[in-house]
């Protein structure tokens, strides 16, 4: 599944293609399951809209648009949501590359190219965010805080008080969006925290170390991502993505890179988890 920085290298990389350009039609397939706005409404607000720019808001691709102003209508803003679940992909392909089975909505752009959406288990997600014709009230921000952002003092804050484990409260996403499971086992070896830990019993020290790990890491991903995008976008079937080196994640039994001890696995809240057991405490 993709994680933050897959997700936006993947925005990054649909804005670079297609920022400016106008949807002249929109097709979507007849299953129900991507659709969270009904079919219908959802081809009528994208249609002759324009790409102003695509951005990452948690784990969302949002699509800013604008409609022009007629004489029936005056300029509207709305924002189309694209959640990639387990193995959606965005493609910017020429017309006539052949359509990949398991396509969900194509976007026929003015420059000529499409927009393609792809996901063979159907996980992913399409909305619009504010209703065809009216005003964005509020642009789109996802439930919880973006990790990228927030300040040291507002990331300690949002775990205190709190009992349940701290790597379930990275994974959390209405305190945090965009975290998954790789980066919080990740951030959490690089700040020494073991992750059973309860979330509240962190010292402000310890929240420190860990917001600078998770946004040093996230950081780190996204730039790796730049050099492999082009593979994601444009080109059908390649969904391989860049890897950053994986201290912890999936390396059970083998030794720490910075003390030797096995890494360690153990089940949090159903999802494996891995650290050192020397180096986090
Ligand atoms: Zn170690």
């Amino acid at each position: 599944m993709p994680e933050l920085p897959e997700v936006e290298t993947v925005a990054n990389g649909v804005n670079e293609r297609i920022r400016g350009e106008r949807i002249r039609s929109v097709w979507l397939s007849r299953y129900k399951e991507p659709f969270k706005t009904p079919p219908d409404p959802m081809s009528e607000a994208l249609t002759g809209a324009r790409v102003d720019l695509v951005h990452r808001v948690g784990k969302h691709i949002v699509f800013d648009l604008t409609r022009g102003k007629t004489s029936l209508h005056p300029k509207t803003a709305v924002q189309w949501i694209v959640h990639l679940g387990m193995t959606g992909r965005l493609l910017v392909s020429a017309p006539d590359v052949p359509t990949p089975p398991h396509t969900h909505a194509v976007l026929s752009l003015s420059s000529g190219r499409e927009l393609r959406f792809v996901d063979p288990r159907r996980f992913g997600r399409l909305a619009l965010h504010s209703a065809p014709g009216t005003e964005i009230s509020q642009p789109f921000r996802g439930p919880g805080h973006e990790p990228l952002t927030i300040s040291a003092g507002d990331f300690a804050a949002l775990f205190r008080r709190r009992k349940l484990s701290i790597k379930a409260a990275l994974l959390n996403q209405k305190l945090l969006h965009g975290v998954g499971n790789i980066y919080a086992d990740e951030s959490l070896f690089r700040a020494g925290i073991r992750p059973t830990r309860v979330a509240g019993r962190l010292t402000r020290a310890e929240f420190d170390k860990l917001h600078i790990a998770l946004q040093d890491i996230l950081r780190k991903a996204i730039s790796l991502g730049g050099s492999s995008v082009s593979d994601y976008v444009d080109a059908d079937g390649v969904a391989g993505f860049f890897q950053l080196e994986h201290r912890v994640y999936l390396r059970t039994g083998q030794p720490c890179l910075v003390c030797g001890t096995p890494i360690r696995r153990t089940l949090l809240t159903g999802r494996g988890t891995h650290y050192c057991p020397r180096c986090q405490r």
